[in-house]
């Protein structure tokens, strides 16, 4: 990617002609100096504590996107990904786990708007805001879970996935790591085998709340 940097001023057309000899175009380099943080004092800010500059937010967009793409942001905290996106006409997804994010993404466009920033569409987007848990459509369909039971084993070679003590296979019951009631799949990248007392323990929690518990007990 590059950047133009300029050193002259357009005051006329003639101006303006010598102007185009002084581009120089300069390959961006691994660390990105020219876009600074947002100041305490920048209109910019918002408050929220991992803000981004947005233009450093559209410079990765239009590096790595065309117009209508879809820009999906999983963790969109103050939609500084979103509102670049928007002002640079693409289609985006923002995924937050606050209930309040929606709102943060509505005002933080609106703000866009009412700066003029959001050139592109030149209005207010309609925004969906969906609840529910997301599921997978891409997998197929799969065979029954359980059929994994040996190819899980060989790759845990005999472990349980929690508390890693070796078992023999009929001690060991074949896990959702995601829960299949919290949008989990029957794809073996979702399943794990695990001993009795860990697979009571991680019940239908998410993996990270059980390796926690797991560590708390001194069982990992
Ligand atoms: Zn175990």
């Amino acid at each position: 990617m590059t950047t133009a940097t300029c050193s002259g001023a357009i005051g006329s057309e003639a101006a303006g002609a010598a102007f185009k000899d002084t581009w120089t175009l300069v390959t961006l380099q691994d660390i990105w100096a020219d876009i600074g943080p947002i100041s305490s004092r920048s209109k910019e800010r918002i408050g929220y504590p991992t803000q981004k500059p947005l233009a450093l937010l559209e410079r990765i967009i239009k590096a790595s996107s065309n117009e209508g793409d879809v820009v999906l942001d999983p963790f969109c905290g103050c939609a500084t990904a979103l509102a670049a996106a928007e002002t640079l006409n693409r289609q985006w997804i923002g995924i937050d786990l606050s209930s309040l994010a929606v709102q943060l993404v509505l005002s933080r466009l609106q703000k866009a708007a009412d700066d003029g920033a959001l050139l592109a569409s030149g209005w207010l987007p309609e925004v969906h805001h969906r609840t529910q848990t997301p599921r997978r459509t891409d997998v197929g369909k799969l065979p029954p879970y359980k059929t994994h039971r040996h190819t899980l084993y060989g790759q845990q070679e005999g472990h349980c996935a929690g508390c890693k003590h070796h078992f023999a296979l009929r001690n060991l019951t074949v896990d959702h790591i995601v829960a299949k009631s919290k949008g989990g799949t029957d794809h073996i990248d979702n399943l794990q085998l695990l001993c009795g007392a860990c697979n009571s323990m991680k019940g239908t929690i998410s993996q990270a709340a059980f390796h926690a518990k797991l560590t708390k007990q001194g069982l990992r």
